[in-house]
């Protein structure tokens, strides 16, 4: 998976690692540092990183030839110290039963693949699991959740489109515990009217799992698309806002996209890193390595 990982964030950090080339045998002085620093804005990094690593860098060698492998170097630093505190292994199918797992994140981002190939990994593990069609606005979500049970031999709970999701998860829950259950895990909708009535029907969904328990959703998991760059930042404030995010996954590593907004994200948010997406197959989740990341980032 290494060479898959590599080669996705090769191409979708492009603009960085040429971007680096640059810099080869160039002298450190204050505007190839200026020059470094704008490169790492626009590659989704952040201020913050940015202004650390030009700030290391001149401590160590201002007025001095640098080269691209010392940037990087001290680029691949900076990013996997941000990142390590945020990488966390989950096993969804331990802690308490059943464990309501909700997949949260905006229209196309990747929630119901994701949910289809952990619903992958846990038929292997012997979990006995219920995928929930909560994206109920969306007839081709509740089809493609189902061909992902149907794979994993895991049940689907479905109702038809534009049913009450909230009413559609109380049942799931209910079911769930008449058939002691380990895992639930709940699609819900990335897209409605607006922006204010998605977040007010995924507050309902919220309100509803946990009137049943007050503990639950034991864990809200905000599935991010690494190729939206910087929005991936003001959705995380949303989606925290309005569902308690407690994990992140960020998908289609493998595509174009930029996935140094990982990392802006990591430095803003104390929230675990749970699985990297590069794929459309079942096997294409992995967990997330904050070691790999930045290395396959900085190229
Ligand atoms: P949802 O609306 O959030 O449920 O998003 P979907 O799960 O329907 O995914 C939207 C599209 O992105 C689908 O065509 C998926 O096959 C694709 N997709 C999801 N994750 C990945 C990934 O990691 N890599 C790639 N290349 N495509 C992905």
């Amino acid at each position: 998976f290494v060479a898959k990982l590599g080669s996705g964030l090769a191409r979708s950090s492009s603009r960085l690692g040429s971007g680096l080339a640059a810099f080869n045998k160039r002298k450190l002085d204050d505007e190839t540092l200026e020059d470094l620093e704008d490169l790492l804005i626009t590659s989704d990094l952040g201020a913050a990183v940015a202004r650390r690593v030009t700030k290391n860098l001149s401590k160590e060698r201002f007025d001095r030839e640098i080269t691209e492998n010392e940037i990087k170097q001290a680029l691949a630093t900076e990013i996997e110290d941000v990142l390590a505190p945020r990488e966390k292994i989950v096993d969804f199918s331990d802690g308490p039963r059943p464990r309501v797992v909700l997949f949260v994140g905006v229209n196309g981002s990747g929630k119901t693949t994701t949910i289809g190939k952990i619903a992958s990994k846990l038929k292997d593990q012997g979990a006995k699991a219920l995928l929930v069609a909560g994206d109920t606005f969306r007839a081709a979500a509740i089809e493609q959740l189902t061909v992902w049970g149907d794979r994993a031999g895991i049940p689907v709970m479905s109702k038809p489109t534009g049913a009450d999701a909230a009413g559609l998860v109380y049942e799931a829950i209910e079911r769930a515990r008449e058939e002691d259950l380990d895992l639930v895990l709940v699609d819900t909708a990335g897209r409605l009217q607006n922006k204010a009535e998605l977040m007010a029907e995924l507050a309902k969904v919220v309100r509803v799992i946990r009137k049943m328990d007050p503990e639950a959703p034991h864990d809200v998991i905000l599935v991010l698309d690494a190729t939206v760059g910087q929005n991936a930042l003001s959705q995380v404030e949303a989606f925290r806002h309005t569902a308690g995010v407690t994990g992140l996954v960020m998908t289609k590593l493998d595509g174009t996209a930029k996935g140094g907004v990982l990392v802006a994200i990591a430095e803003a948010h104390d929230l675990p890193i749970h699985f990297i997406g590069v794929g459309e197959g079942a096997d294409d989740l992995r967990p997330f390595s904050a070691h790999a990341f930045s290395q396959a980032l900085v190229g």
